[in-house]
C-alpha cells in the first residue's frame, strides 16, 4: 500500500496467454487502483480469449504483441509495476526483457511455486489457489472490502472460478466459501459469470475436441496416463480460434484410473504442452525436467522448440522415466 501511495504511473501486467485468473486479479486490480485516483494501465503480453471479454475494463487492455515499441515505452515510463499471476519474468514473453529492465518498482503478487529474483516486492503464496484469492485478501486486509465493486467482485470471482475448475479442484479450503459469500454480497452473479466463461465456446471447439478425443488420445492405463496430441495439420481442419484448446487438457482425467493427462499441441515454431495431474503427481516437476516448464503440482505448462515428433519422443521417454513415480502416486479411492 505504500508503494501505491507514492505511484502516480502504475503498470499491471501478467503472464502469456492470459486466463481468468490472470485477467481478473488484472482488472480487478486496475479497477481499484483508478479508483484511488492512480492513472493506471493493463497491459498484457499477447491476446486473451474472447471468453474472457465480459469483464468490464476487457476492451482498455493494452496487448503488448501489437505495439512492442509502445510497449515498451509505457513500461519504461512506469513509477510500479505490478506483476500478477506468474513468477519469472521468461513468463511474460515477447515482453520479457522491457519488463525485467524496467527502472518502475516491481511488486509481485502470485500464487505459483518457486518465484524468481527481480522483484522488489514479492507476495508469493504457492498454498492459495488463485491471483486472485491472494488479491482480494490482500485488499480486504488493507480495509478495501466495504467499498470493493460489484465489477472488482467479479473480476475477482472469475479468477477464483476459473483456476479451480469450476471449484473442482484445489478448492477445498472453507475460506475460498466465505470469500464468496462477500463478492456475492457486491451483487455478482455467480451463474451468469460461469456462463460467460464455460458456456461461450465456439462449435469448432466441440468439432475439434470430438475429433481429438477419438482419433489423437492415447490411453497408458498402467501408467495411469493420457496423451492428447494435434499437430498443425490437425488443426488446420478446423475453423480455429485462439483459445479453442483451453482446457482439452482437463478431460482425460475424468477416465478411471488415470491421473496424469499431456497434451501437446504444435504451433508455429514450436510445440506447447499443458500438463494435468490428480492426487499426489507432480505435473510442474514432469514439465520442468523434460519441457523447460513448471505450474502447479497439478497444472503446469511447458514448450518445446524442435519438432513435433520429436516432442512426442521425449514425452514418451518421460512417461518411461517417470513410470515408478506415477504407480506410487496413484490411490484407486
Ligand atoms: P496451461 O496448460 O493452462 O497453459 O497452463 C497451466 C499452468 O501451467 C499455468 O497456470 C502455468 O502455471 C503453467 N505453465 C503453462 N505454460 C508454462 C510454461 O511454458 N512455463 C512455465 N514455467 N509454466 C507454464
Ligand atoms: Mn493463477
Amino acid at each position: 500500500m505504500e508503494a501505491i501511495r507514492a505511484s502516480q504511473e502504475i503498470i499491471i501486467t501478467t503472464h502469456r496467454s492470459p486466463d481468468g485468473d490472470a485477467l481478473g486479479s488484472s482488472l480487478a486490480l486496475y479497477h481499484f487502483l483508478r479508483r484511488q485516483g492512480k492513472r493506471t494501465r493493463v497491459i498484457v503480453p499477447n491476446p486473451f480469449p474472447h471468453f474472457l471479454r465480459w469483464m468490464e475494463g476487457s476492451n482498455e487492455v493494452e496487448v503488448y504483441e501489437y505495439n512492442p515499441p509502445a510497449g515498451q515505452r509505457i513500461l519504461t515510463s512506469a513509477d510500479l509495476i505490478f506483476c500478477l499471476d506468474f513468477n519469472l519474468f521468461k513468463r511474460a514473453e515477447p515482453m520479457a526483457l522491457p519488463l525485467e529492465e524496467s527502472p518502475a518498482k516491481k511488486v509481485l503478487i502470485d500464487h505459483h511455486p518457486f518465484p524468481g529474483e527481480g522483484f522488489d516486492i514479492t507476495i508469493s503464496h504457492p498454498e492459495i489457489a488463485s491471483t486472485c484469492e491472494l488479491l482480494f485478501r490482500f485488499l480486504k486486509q488493507a480495509g478495501a472490502y466495504p467499498n470493493l465493486t460489484k465489477a472488482e467482485a467479479e473480476c475477482i470471482y472469475c479468477g477464483m472460478m476459473t483456476d479451480t475448475g469450476g471449484f473442482t479442484f484445489n478448492s477445498s479450503d472453507p475460506e475460498i466459501y466465505e470469500i464468496i459469500s462477500l463478492l456475492l454480497r457486491k451483487g455478482i452473479d455467480k451463474d451468469e459469470i460461469y456462463a460467460n466463461v464455460f458456456h461461450n465456446y465456439s462449435e469448432s471447439r466441440f468439432r475439434l475436441l470430438g475429433f481429438m478425443l477419438s482419433q489423437r488420445m492415447e490411453i497408458y492405463p498402467e501408467l495411469h496416463s493420457a496423451l492428447l496430441y494435434l499437430s498443425r495439420e490437425d488443426q488446420a481442419q478446423f475453423v480455429f480460434n485462439k483459445g479453442d484448446t483451453e482446457g482439452f487438457a482437463n478431460f482425460p482425467l475424468s477416465i478411471k484410473g488415470i491421473i496424469f493427462s499431456t497434451f501437446i499441441r504444435e504451433e508455429d515454431g514450436l510445440v506447447k504442452l499443458s500438463f494435468r495431474s490428480r492426487q499426489s503427481f507432480p505435473s510442474n516437476e514432469f514439465a520442468a525436467e523434460f519441457f523447460n516448464g513448471g505450474g502447479h503440482l497439478n497444472a503446469a505448462g511447458g514448450e518445446f522448440y524442435g519438432s513435433f515428433e520429436e516432442a512426442l519422443e521425449l514425452y514418451a521417454q518421460g512417461l518411461k522415466q517417470y513410470e515408478e513415480k506415477i504407480k506410487k502416486a496413484f490411490n484407486p479411492f
